[in-house]
């Protein structure tokens, strides 16, 4: 067993003052490898301590020192890559090549972007041209507490970490208990690179203890937090008595709507691979595809066979396959919704409960697609979390839109369609914050965030700095002539 149970406090690995254990399993083969502590409130008291004395001193530094050590979190981040990618493997279970391009390789994208942002934000500037003694002044809002999720632990950890130090806030960051070996390294990663002590702190711990102290203490300024539904509301709760600033980055329910004008197989061989992808844990997974009534059939047999095609094997081997779901949590929660689907009737076309063949141990679960689905049905409206499809016909494009908007979720949404006014029309009437047409990536340091229930505020690039920020407008200096 890893023994990882310090913290990373004022610059120095410190030992809990009052955590209790927690073992840290790998999803493959359901062993625990590691042992964290989950802090309490003496640990997270220090954290917030440490962020808090630094906090004069690291926020009256200029954009270009900053800028410095942004580069050079990204030069040791770029030399640990094969490090990250299998620390994220091993704890949550991406297949240890994705790992590194997309888990890791999120983590680098989002640094780069933030240098980019950095060096081109004005700090000050006049309110509008000709408003002489009319300034705007952007500063850092404060020590800001992170709290992220275990999904895409380096994606989420940089995209806070990265803009708050951007923005000159000073942190405490705790990472998922259930995926916390990703963000130990990260610690390691920023004192290699030399950030001064006291601007980053990272602390172990659950949602009830250590989450709960960040999001509630008077000493935080700004909370960010990326998960569940259910935990971003009781953070805002949480964050209410002392009035702090809380970015949400929440769940998603994303439709994919596949108009009959455009290539159905590739469209929907494309839409079903990106929902198997990361095994379904993604909060932007398309989980519901909506296909025109008369390319429905062939589209639901394309999503079959897309399914079947998908190779779910070992994190640990190389290649394009699916690793298992992250906890047996995760594993008991997607094996009750693929049994809803079949108890509310939706029609079952692959996959279904159970392993795959050959896997009779770790957290793997079946890609699974249902066909006519309704509405209404639980696996229509729930965030699922693992490699589950969801489909259903439409027969017009007012339909379409209704259907894909009937959800308390509005983060992501993605259109096929051989049209591009089409595309225009239908995406201005999608409540959703994120629109991705036949297939298209979005830009390093687009903002992510979502609309309804899938959150508040936006990360990444120059709008994930923004969140850390506050806007100061000073009036009547005039410089001396
Ligand atoms: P979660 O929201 O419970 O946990 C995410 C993070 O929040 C963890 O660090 C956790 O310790 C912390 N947390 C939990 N409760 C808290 C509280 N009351 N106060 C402060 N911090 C708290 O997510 P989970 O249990 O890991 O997963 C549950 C479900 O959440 C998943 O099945 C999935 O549907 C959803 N989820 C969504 C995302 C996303 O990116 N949108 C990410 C992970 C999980």
């Amino acid at each position: 067993m890893i023994d990882t149970r310090n913290f990373y406090i004022d610059g120095a690995w410190v030992a809990p003052l009052e955590g209790t254990d927690l073992p840290v399993f790998n999803p493959a083969t359901e062993e625990p490898y590691a042992t964290i502590s989950l802090g309490g409130a003496a640990d997270a008291e220090a954290a917030i301590a440490a962020a808090r004395r630094t906090f004069p001193s690291w926020s009256m530094t200029t954009p270009a020192e900053r800028g410095e050590v942004l580069r050079a979190i990204l030069a040791v981040y770029e030399a640990r890559a094969a490090d990250m990618a299998e620390a994220i493997s091993t704890e949550m279970g991406a297949p240890i090549d994705m790992a590194l391009s997309d888990q890791a390789g999120a983590g680098r994208s989002h640094l780069k972007a933030f240098i980019r942002a950095l060096d081109a934000f004005e700090w000050q500037r006049p309110m509008r041209p000709g408003t002489e003694g009319q300034d705007l002044v952007f500063e850092a809002a404060g020590v800001a507490g992170l709290i992220t999720p275990w999904n895409w632990p380096m994606n989420q950890v940089v995209l806070k970490v990265g803009a708050a130090l951007a923005a000159g806030c000073t942190m405490v960051l705790k990472p998922s208990e259930i995926a916390p070996m990703s963000s130990i390294l990260f610690a390691e990663i920023m004192h290699e690179a030399g950030v001064p002590a006291g601007v980053f702190n990272m602390v172990n711990g659950d949602g009830p203890g250590v989450g709960t102290i960040l999001s509630s203490h008077p000493d935080i300024d700004v909370v960010s937090f990326t998960g569940s539904t259910r935990a971003g509301i009781l953070i805002s709760k949480a964050a209410a008595d002392t009035v702090k600033t809380v970015s949400l980055e929440l769940g998603g329910k994303s439709p994919n709507l596949v108009f009959n004008d455009t290539d159905i197989d590739a469209a929907v061989a494309r839409g079903a691979s990106f929902c198997f992808a990361n095994t379904g844990q993604s909060c932007n997974a398309a989980t519901r595809m909506l296909v025109e009534r008369d390319a429905y059939e062939r589209a639901v047999e394309v999503a079959a066979a897309t399914a079947e095609a998908t190779v779910v094997d070992l994190p640990s081997k190389s290649g394009g396959h699916i690793g298992p779901l992250v906890s047996q949590v995760q594993f008991d929660k997607v094996q009750s919704l693929i049994q809803a689907g079949i108890d509310e009737g939706a029609r079952l076309v692959a996959g279904g409960t159970g392993r795959p063949e050959g896997l009779n141990r770790g957290w793997f679960a079946r890609p699974t697609v249902f066909a006519d689905a309704t509405q209404d049905m639980t696996i229509m409206r729930e965030e699922i979390f693992g490699p589950v499809l969801a489909m259903m016909p439409f027969d017009s494009e007012d339909e379409a839109i209704e259907i894909a908007n009937d959800t308390p979720y509005g983060l992501a949404a993605y259109i096929q369609t051989g049209s591009a006014e089409r595309a225009r029309r239908v995406a201005a009437r999608l409540r959703a914050g994120m629109i991705q047409v036949n297939g298209a990536g979005r830009a390093s340091g687009a903002p992510f965030g979502g609309y309804k229930q899938s959150g508040v505020g936006r990360e990444g690039g120059v709008w994930g700095i923004e969140e850390f920020l506050e806007i100061k407008t000073v009036s009547g200096i005039i410089d001396d002539a």
